[in-house]
């Protein structure tokens, strides 16, 4: 490890500069008021020319700010002259020999020199330029910094940890805002009572861990979890993202990380939580050019400060990824983070609790039943499924209705998944027939093909990108997968494509994304999975881990002859699954005219609808029942 030391001079050297700056021009300032301010077109006089003046009847005016007298003679000409401090202007005249009846011809005006108008005007002219300065300074800074609000320009060390309170009972989050991950609550429940109950694993002579890493896919409730370990404790929580330590002065990510663990020891016990750890923590050294220097030290000094604090000091720190292939294997070491908890996407059930959470504050009409927009869900994580509440609530809202019905939440699923619903988009007639064509053709080859899922929908109306869509999707939650259902659901995508060819003759754009699809998962078969017979079990392709440090560029691990077979593999999977779809299609062909005709007709046909249709064809829809 190379033991750079973080560059502590920088932020203080930044402010000394500003500071230096303000004070030159201060003392610039300073020195223009000087010489500019009194340069006007006036003489100074004395006190017994003045009185003369007045006594020769030549002085029209006098003004009096403080000690200064400003003399406006009857020719229009001016002069300054200064009084002593204690006696008033009509005493000090008097003394110098003026007569009370030239005094009472005189007009005197005294300004009070304690108002506010006085001072601004003294204090304006040196301050102006200053305020002018800094603000020009503090633009640049913020500039520099990308935007964002005013003083964060002068705290670039600091970590700005954002802390929830504990006793902030509004924003308190608890496992019971967590649904499902049962096992990772279990494994946080140790923390838990760790930072509740210290002495007790102390006592004992017990370590704990220092370091718990969350992983998981996006949305499945990371973050979430990590703010309830807190709330369930009960103490303070340090939240920082680690793209945030990360700022264009060298420097600054390791002294924010110094300042993040020094706040959080002062409020011990504590937890920290530095989310999207992927940010700092990447593999050092492969990365390509420079800029990778702050990003390591950075790293360093959190490796740095997780072997500097005692078990003693009642810190946990927690983290999360959801790249947890390419974090640095130092963060993963025992005494760092040690502790993993994965997070995986919610199942049925799981789905169905979060689904719940997320309609609590959500008035839902009576007939509403969550487990079928569970049961349509797959795939979806926590944080879909909440935005997926959502919609349905907006929709509502947007109708003027008071509650959510069953069918708000069942379209909210497929304007999460696809896009909204693009009714005002208008197809030709023939573009809509083919679009019914190509739908059929995806259903109809689901409902035949043993392994394929269920239709649940079947629609013509574009949404999205999509032209039209058939909702095919599982009755229970895929675990694990078997080549027959791959090879099933790659015929089932090319229904579109084979039914174009078979009816019109000819192909469209339609059926593109079902190609990508398709092709992807042939492609995954031969070389992930060992599905290929004639490749055998061998995974020509892991996880990707490339030179570059991220997704993109594949790394091949394979020579030119392999991917030649692999490349033909491939081709033969596609061929003989297009030759299945327009041989089935084929058989129920009377079908495929029937629900065609019947998409024209109607545009969209629920499961009921769509069972009932084929019966008479010889065709049995998959149902839960069945
Ligand atoms: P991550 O950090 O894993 O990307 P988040 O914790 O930010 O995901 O989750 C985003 C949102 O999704 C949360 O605020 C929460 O509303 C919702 N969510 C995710 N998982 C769950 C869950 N298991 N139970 C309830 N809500 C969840
Ligand atoms: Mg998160
Ligand atoms: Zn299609």
């Amino acid at each position: 490890m190379p033991d750079k030391k973080p560059m502590k001079g920088t932020r203080f050297g930044l402010l000394g500069q500003i500071i230096i700056a303000i004070i030159i021009f201060a003392a610039l300032s300073g020195l223009y008021s000087l010489l500019v301010g009194d340069k006007a077109k006036v003489t100074d006089i004395s006190l017994s020319q003045t009185a003369a003046m007045v006594n020769a009847g030549q002085v029209k005016s006098i003004v009096v700010s403080g000690n200064v007298l400003h003399i406006t003679a009857n020719d229009g000409s001016e002069d300054v002259s200064k009084k002593e401090d204690e006696s008033s202007i009509t005493d000090t005249l008097k003394n110098y020999g003026v007569t009370p009846d030239m005094l009472a011809k005189t007009s005197i005006t005294i300004e009070d020199t304690s108002g506010a108008g006085f001072w601004l005007l003294t204090v304006l002219p040196i301050a102006l330029p200053i305020i002018f300065m800094l603000f020009f300074l503090w633009f640049i800074f913020v500039q520099m910094r990308g935007g964002g609000g005013g003083m964060k320009a002068m705290s670039f060390g600091q970590s700005k940890a954002r802390v929830t309170d504990p006793d902030d009972k509004k924003k308190r989050i608890t496992f019971a805002d967590v649904a499902g991950n049962e096992e990772a609550k279990q494994e946080l429940a140790e923390i838990v009572d760790f930072l509740k109950n210290p002495q007790k694993y102390l006592d004992i002579g017990a370590k704990i861990p220092k370091g718990v890493l969350l992983t998981g896919n996006p949305g499945t409730g990371k973050t979430l979890l990590a703010r309830a370990v807190a709330g369930e404790a009960a103490v303070p929580f340090f939240h920082l993202s680690g793209s945030e330590f990360v700022e264009m002065f060298v420097g600054v990510g390791a002294s924010r990380v110094r300042d993040l663990f020094d706040q959080a020891k002062k409020a011990s016990p504590a937890i920290i939580f530095i989310d999207e750890i992927d940010a700092v923590g990447r593999s050092r050294g492969v990365g390509v050019g420079g800029g990778n220097d702050e990003r390591e030290q950075t790293l360093n000094q959190i490796l740095v400060e997780m072997d500097g604090f005692e078990p003693t000091e009642k810190l946990v720190v927690m983290a999360a990824t959801n790249r947890a292939d390419v974090l640095d294997s130092a963060l993963l070491r025992p005494g760092r983070f040690d502790r993993r908890v994965l997070l995986n996407l919610p199942d049925r059930k799981d789905r169905e609790l979060i689904l719940k959470i997320h309609a609590n504050e959500k008035p839902l009409e009576k007939n509403v039943d969550l487990s079928v927009v569970a049961s349509r869900t797959p795939g979806f994580s926590g944080a879909d499924l909440e935005s997926l509440m959502n919609e349905a609530a907006i929709f509502a809202a947007r109708h003027d209705r008071k509650t959510l019905t069953q069918k708000d939440i069942l379209d909210a699923i497929e304007k999460v998944m696809i896009g909204p619903e693009r009714k005002s988009h208008l197809h030709t007639k023939r573009e809509r027939e083919i679009v019914a064509y190509h739908e059929a053709g995806h259903a109809i080859l689901a409902t035949a093909l043993p392994h394929a899922d269920p239709v649940h929908k079947v629609t013509i109306v574009p949404r999205g990108s999509a032209g039209g869509y058939t909702m095919n999707i599982p009755l229970e939650d895929r675990k694990l997968e078997t080549k027959a259902q791959f090879l099933d659901d790659i015929v089932v995508s090319l229904g579109g494509y084979a039914v174009e060819k078979m009816i019109f003759g000819d192909v469209t754009t339609g059926p593109s994304n079902d190609l990508q699809v398709s092709t992807k998962i042939a492609r995954n078969m031969v070389t992930k999975w060992g599905m290929s017979e004639s490749l055998g079990p061998i995974a020509y392709e892991g996880t990707n881990r490339t030179m570059f440090g991220g997704e993109g560029i594949g790394q091949r691990e394979y020579s030119q002859d392999v991917e030649r077979k692999i490349d033909e593999e491939i081709s033969s999977i596609m061929k003989s699954s297009l030759q299945k779809a327009h041989d089935t299609l084929q058989t129920y062909k009377d079908a495929l005219e029937a629900v065609a005709k019947k998409l024209l007709e109607v545009e969209t046909l629920e499961q009921d609808e769509y069972n009932k249709l084929i019966k008479p064809f010889g065709l049995v829809g998959k149902t839960k029942d069945a």
